[in-house]
C-alpha cells in the first residue's frame, strides 16, 4: 500500500519511520517532509505544502494514495479530511467541524461546559463585549487564551488581574492576529500537567501510551512556553487510576457527545490535561492531532502496525485493536535553533548525524532542510533525539549520549526530560 504523511516535523519523520516499517507498505510519500523524511528508507518528499489542500489532493488520487495521516492541525482545520473523504481517499484526521475543538477554544470550551466535562471555569469575549469588570471579580492568576490557532503561543498566564486586563487588550489590539479577535479568560488550575493520545474512529476510543511534555524553554520548567522541548513515555502521574477517570470523565463523554452533536470524531485526539492533586483529571485543550513531541517516543515504543490501527478506525472497528508497546521507556529530547521560541537563524550545518545515527535510539529530524550534501537548521525545533531504556533514567541518558554527537552555532537544549519521572524513580 501507498502511504502519505502530511506535514514537515518532527511528528511527521516519526509516522513517516514508523509507517515505512510495515510489510504491507511499499511507498512512503511526505509532504513537504524534511531532510530526515528524505532519508528513511522508501520514503520520497513531496514538495507540497501541508495547508496546499487541493494540490495534496491532486497528487493522492494521482497517486493513488491508499491511506493518508495528517500531522499538523491547520490542514485539518481547513478540511482536507473532508475533502478527501468527498474524494473517496482513505484518511486518517478529524472533520473541519470535529477539529473546531481544537481550531477554536470558544467552541471548545462551550462543548465541554455543554457536556459536564471537567475544565477550568472561564469566561469568553470580543472587544466588542469584554468586561474587565468580571476579570476583577475573579480571584488571580487567570489563563487568558486567544480563541483560534496561534502555534502554541497564544496563552498567557497573568499573576494579577491588572495583567489579565493588559494581557486581554493585548489580544484585542491584534497581538495574535485574527486568532486573538474572540479570547478566553479562564481560572488558573494547579496540578501536575499529563498529556492523553488517544486513537478515534467516531465512536470507539483507543488509548495509546501515556505521556508527558515539557513545554518550558529551560532546565526546571522555567522560561517561556515554546511548542515542546522534549517528552517521554510512559508517564508515571497517569497512573492506572487516573488513567481509568480520564477514559471515563474526559475521552468518552467528548467522543459520545460529538457524535451525538453530528461531528463525529476520527483521528488522533489529544487532550491536555491537568490532574489536581486529589487526581481529578480536567482539559485545558484539545489538539486534533498526535502530539509534537510526544509522538517520537511514543511510537518508538510501539509495536503495532500503524497502518493497521489507522484502518480499523477508518472500518469503525477499534474497539476490536490492540496495540502492543515496547514495555521500555523512551525519552525525546528536542534540540533547538539560537533564538527559539522566538525568531531564529536558519541555514546553519548541523554536525554529528552520522555518528548519532550508529548509535542507539533516533534522531528523528523537525526543522531541517537539505543543502548540497549536507543538513542544515530551517526552524525552531530542529530534532528530537530519543533514547529507549528499562527505566526514564536509562531511556534518558540514552537520549543525551545521541544529543553530545549532534551540534551546530547556537543549538540548545534542556537538559533534565523525564525529571519528573525519573523523581518517581
Ligand atoms: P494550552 O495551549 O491551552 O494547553 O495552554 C498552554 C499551556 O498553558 C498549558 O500546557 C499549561 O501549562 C498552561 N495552561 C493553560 N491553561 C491553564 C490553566 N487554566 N491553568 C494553568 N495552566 C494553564
Amino acid at each position: 500500500m501507498k502511504v502519505l504523511i502530511i506535514g514537515a516535523g518532527g511528528r511527521e519523520h516519526a509516522l513517516a519511520w514508523k509507517v515505512a516499517q510495515s510489510e504491507r507498505v511499499t511507498r512512503v510519500f511526505v509532504a513537504p517532509g524534511n531532510a530526515g523524511t528524505a532519508l528513511e528508507p522508501r520514503t520520497t518528499n513531496v514538495e507540497i505544502a501541508a495547508e496546499d489542500v487541493p494540490g495534496l489532493l491532486r497528487f493522492a488520487q494521482s497517486e493513488q494514495i491508499d491511506l493518508t495521516i495528517v500531522g499538523p492541525e491547520t490542514p485539518l482545520v481547513l478540511g482536507l479530511v473532508d475533502q478527501f473523504h468527498g474524494a473517496r481517499l482513505r484518511c486518517f484526521g478529524p472533520s473541519r467541524l470535529a477539529a473546531r475543538l481544537e481550531g477554536s477554544k470558544a467552541f471548545s470550551k462551550d462543548f465541554l461546559r455543554r457536556h459536564g466535562i471537567p475544565t477550568a471555569a472561564y469566561a469568553t469575549f470580543t472587544a466588542g463585549n469584554f468586561d474587565p469588570a468580571w476579570i476583577r471579580a475573579q480571584r488571580a492568576p487567570l489563563v487568558v487564551k486567544a480563541d483560534g490557532l496561534a502555534a502554541g503561543k497564544g496563552v498567557v498566564i497573568c499573576a494579577t488581574i491588572a495583567e489579565t486586563v493588559a494581557a486581554a487588550e493585548d489580544m484585542f489590539a491584534g497581538r495574535f492576529g485574527k486568532a486573538g479577535e474572540t479570547i478566553v479568560v479562564e481560572e488558573f488550575l494547579a496540578g501536575e500537567e499529563a498529556s492523553f493520545i488517544a486513537m478515534v474512529d467516531g465512536e470507539h476510543v483507543l488509548p495509546l501510551a501515556t505521556s508527558q511534555d515539557h513545554k518550558r524553554l529551560r532546565d526546571g520548567d522555567q522560561g517561556p512556553n515554546t511548542g515542546g522541548m522534549g517528552a517521554y513515555s510512559p508517564a508515571p502521574v497517569v497512573t492506572p487510576q487516573i488513567h481509568e477517570r480520564v477514559m471515563r470523565e474526559v475521552m468518552s463523554p467528548t467522543v459520545q457527545a460529538l457524535a451525538r452533536e453530528g461531528t463525529p470524531y476520527l483521528g488522533f485526539l489529544y487532550a491536555g490535561l491537568m490532574i489536581a492533586a486529589d487526581g481529578t483529571p480536567r482539559v485545558l485543550e484539545f489538539n486534533c492531532r498526535f502530539g509534537d513531541p510526544e509522538t517520537q517516543p511514543i511510537l518508538a515504543r510501539m509495536r503495532s502496525d500503524l497502518t493497521v490501527l489507522c484502518e480499523a478506525a477508518l472500518d469503525g472497528r477499534l474497539d476490536q485493536a490492540r496495540v502492543d508497546w515496547d514495555p521500555r521507556a523512551a525519552v525525546g529530547v528536542v534540540l533547538a535553533a539560537e533564538g527559539y521560541p522566538d525568531t531564529v537563524r536558519k541555514g546553519d550545518v548541523i554536525h554529528g548525524l552520522e555518528a548519532a545515527a550508529r548509535l542507539p535510539g533516533k534522531v528523528f529530524h523537525a526543522g531541517t532542510a537539505q543543502r548540497d550534501s549536507k543538513v542544515v537548521t530551517s526552524g525552531g525545533r530542529v530534532l528530537c533525539a530519543v533514547g529507549l531504556g528499562t527505566t526514564v533514567r536509562a531511556a534518558q541518558r540514552q537520549a543525551y549520549e545521541l544529543v553530545a554527537t549532534l551540534g551546530w552555532r547556537g543549538m540548545q537544549y534542556r537538559k533534565d526530560i523525564g525529571h519528573r519521572a525519573i523523581a518517581r524513580e
